[in-house]
């Protein structure tokens, strides 16, 4: 099976409530990015990457779509039903770009699944169940506010949820953690996310003061040898979000055991095959890990929850989506979406789900 076209596409997701702030970067609308591979027997597969604006990461929209258009004459005529292969004739034609290269990825997958009626979750192992948990993430707001939103939470059945923080005084990122666990005791799990903006003081006050409270630490500080050099220090356990930029950072972290867990996501990695790998890695050190993305529509939400359901239970963290901030579905039959805290899995082949035929109509280029 041979890929015929691949068609990019922009299209703009309006974010709830006029924005979401966190440490180093505020929304309000986000440009995603959307592959659409056809083989040369007809056979359509969708792909999805939606970088947090500029600033979230080193990944941008125009990055993107730059990136793929540089890809995809390479890829044309190639045998698409190898994901391996096709991963490894991205690396060929551009060096880095794995959120580019994901979206394309993710794209080979739905197209195999849908050739051969088995679901993205069958292709990456198997799903060891139909339904996962999620977490909420809240934006950094005042201590009331979010402890308001974690009551809320937890009521409406999150097993966890992930408290932004940082970017303002540590007296206030304290008082926040404090008042939430006050308000939820144990009836969620918690993180609580710095997005790299916390100082390697701040974050060992942050600890310290907190140190009756359980939860884990995410990205506390900007770079990994920051963190590192703290962890030892620190009353809580780690986890590294924005610096696990690859497989090889991956791989370190866990081999030498400078970490506690993960936050991953689908597109940062490379895509499905790359997160397949990653899974596995984490299984063989016990690490726990999500298994989400950073914005983007019923696409990499179904990405991120076909992989989440091949996850070890004991070791899965739960998928994070936008959904609860976006407006809409791509697939207004069986769009992706949070219920009770969980998500199902999308019954169908691929990834279980299918845009509106007529959904993405802003065209960034088409090769075939
Ligand atoms: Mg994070």
């Amino acid at each position: 099976m041979k890929l015929r076209t691949l068609t990019v596409f922009r299209h703009m997701l309006p974010v709830k409530g006029g924005g979401y702030r966190m440490a180093n970067a505020f929304v309000e609308r986000l440009e995603t990015t959307i592959v659409r591979l056809e083989s040369d027997c007809g056979v359509i597969g969708w792909g999805e990457t939606c970088p947090v604006g500029p600033t979230y990461a080193p990944s941008h929209a125009a990055g993107a779509q730059a990136a793929l258009q540089a890809l995809a004459p390479g890829l044309m005529g190639t045998f698409i039903d190898q994901p391996v292969l096709v991963q490894r004739r991205m690396d060929s034609l551009l060096n880095g770009h794995n959120y580019a290269k994901a979206a394309i990825d993710i794209a080979v997958h739905d197209l195999l699944g849908k050739k051969t009626g088995r679901s993205v979750a069958d292709l990456l192992g198997g799903a060891i169940r139909d339904r996962i948990p999620s977490y909420y993430a809240s934006a950094v707001g005042s201590p009331d506010e979010i402890a308001e939103i974690a009551e809320e939470k937890a009521r409406e059945g999150y097993p966890r949820m992930q408290v932004k923080i940082s970017g303002r005084p540590v007296e206030i990122d304290i008082e926040v953690v404090t008042k939430v666990w006050e308000r939820i005791g144990g009836r969620m799990q918690l993180a609580i996310d710095g997005n790299r903006g916390l100082t390697t003081r701040d974050a060992v006050m942050l600890s310290n003061s907190c140190r009756h409270i359980p939860f884990i630490l995410e990205q506390p500080c900007d770079s990994l040898e920051d963190v590192i050099a703290i962890r030892p220090r620190l009353h809580h356990p780690v986890y590294i979000d924005e610096s696990a930029t690859d497989l090889a950072t991956v791989i370190r972290l866990a081999g030498q055991s400078l970490v506690d867990g993960f936050g991953m996501k689908v597109t940062r990695i490379g895509g499905l095959t790359q997160m397949a790998r990653f899974r596995d890695i984490c299984e063989v050190r016990h690490l726990p890990h999500t298994a989400d993305d950073a914005w983007g529509g019923d696409i990499i939400a179904a990405a991120c929850v076909q992989l989440g359901a091949t996850v070890v239970p004991r070791l899965f963290e739960g998928t994070w989506l936008a959904q609860p901030y976006i407006e809409g579905h791509y697939d207004t039959g069986a769009g992706i979406a949070i219920h009770n805290g969980h998500i199902d899995l999308p019954k169908g082949p691929g990834l279980g789900v299918n845009p509106s035929p007529d959904l993405f109509t802003d065209e960034v280029c088409k090769f075939s």
